[in-house]
């Protein structure tokens, strides 16, 4: 089959190659791939932002239909639609898997980083690991609640938000634009969107942002919330800089918490004083539980979320990082597996014609 694979020595790039799969193991199901989001961490993983890993297949926004399953399971069917997602696979014994955490399992397995992922024709799952597309979601859609739609729900979750109140967005990209509208639409919330760019500002208005700022024309983002609207009552850091992580802090109001999701490979400056007297809490939030992904699809099923996703080939995943690189792109780009490479198509169009005639 045709994959995507980390490349040992152009870092930040992937090569396609012909990688064959091995046999299902017991537990598994084999799915040929549909869709496959591109998030930022892939462009992290591929640059070795988290450790090497040459060879390995990224892709953790997959969409699948299985063809196959192993004798013992029960929890898929051939012909099922479902996902591949960052969260592939915990151990199911430890503190973490038997206490709702099971993303911060500690023999955590992770698709398209400690395991071959989704940015391939075909993928291997673990049957009880994946979750099941509903009925009614676009499955183009549904690749993009993968990953960046169940992380910035499970964000929100973890921020406590409540309704009326203000949340900021920093960062409107592939899960900032999904941030605000479950922030808006599930947890009717109020949105205060910040990201740097003034097209991904003008999404986020689309999208139903409330109040859209950005700190290289408005001034530090943290100072303008505060004029604004008094201080944000929760802060959610998509961006990938370590500027909006320290602005972040400054925007919220006391006793307010800053859920830290971005993972630019740096350092955030926490000033004491100011953590201690106004009581901010700043924590960590790592993609979704499977049952927080149930939950992120059945919104995007019912409508009250809509990805915005454009389909491309396989073959432009490098011209799609540096998209992302540059901040080019809009919502999420989408691998179609079924999309052919414009020069393959056009060596079949030419062998097919005489056949036709
Ligand atoms: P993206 O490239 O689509 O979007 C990033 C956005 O941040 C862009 O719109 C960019 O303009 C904006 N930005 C950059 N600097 C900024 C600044 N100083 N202030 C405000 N906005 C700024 O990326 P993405 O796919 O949305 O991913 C975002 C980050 O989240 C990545 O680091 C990714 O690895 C991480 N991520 C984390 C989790 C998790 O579970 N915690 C899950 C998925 C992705
Ligand atoms: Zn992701
Ligand atoms: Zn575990």
């Amino acid at each position: 089959m045709k994959a995507a694979v980390v490349s040992a020595t152009n870092p930040g790039k992937v090569e396609i190659i012909e990688k064959e799969l091995p046999k299902l193991a017991s537990g598994q199901a084999l799915v040929d791939v549909e869709y496959c989001g591109v998030c930022h961490t892939d462009l992290h993983v591929a640059k070795g932002d988290f450790g090497p890993v040459p060879g390995i297949i990224p892709g953790h926004e997959g969409i699948g239909i299985v063809r196959e399953i192993a004798d013992d399971v029960t929890s898929l069917k051939v012909g099922d639609r479902v996902s591949i997602a960052w969260f592939y696979q915990g151990c199911g014994t430890c503190e973490y898997c038997l206490t709702g955490r099971e993303t911060f399992c500690r023999n955590v397995k992770n698709a398209g980083f400690t395991v071959d992922g989704a940015m391939a024709e075909q993928c291997i799952v673990v049957a009880d690991y994946a979750v099941k597309v509903p009925e009614g979601l676009d499955p183009a859609q549904a690749s993009s609640i993968t990953c960046a739609g169940v992380t910035c729900y499970k964000a929100i979750k973890v921020s406590d938000i409540k309704p009326g109140q203000w949340i900021a967005i920093y960062g409107c990209g592939g899960l900032g634009n999904l941030a605000i509208q479950y922030a808006k639409n599930v947890f009717n919330a109020k949105v205060i969107a910040v990201d740097i760019n003034d097209d991904k500002l003008q999404l986020a208005k689309e999208v139903g942002a409330d109040l859209v700022c950005n700190p290289l024309t408005d001034g530090d983002a943290g100072e303008w919330i505060q004029a604004q609207v008094g201080g944000a009552h929760a802060a959610v850091v998509t961006a990938v800089s370590k500027v909006a992580f320290n602005q972040a802090v400054n925007s919220v109001r006391a006793a307010s918490k800053v859920v830290a999701v971005g993972l630019p490979p740096e350092t955030m400056d926490l000033e004491i004083v100011k953590t201690v007297l106004d009581g901010i809490q700043i924590v960590g939030s790592l993609v979704g539980t499977r049952k927080d992904l149930e939950e992120a699809f059945q919104f995007g099923a019912e409508g009250k979320v809509v990805p915005i996703v454009q389909t491309r080939c396989l073959h432009e995943i490098n011209d799609i990082f540096e998209e992302m690189e540059q901040g080019t792109i809009q919502g999420r780009m989408v691998l179609d597996m079924k999309k052919q490479e414009p020069k393959a198509v056009e060596a079949r169009a030419r062998v097919e014609e005489p056949v036709a005639k």
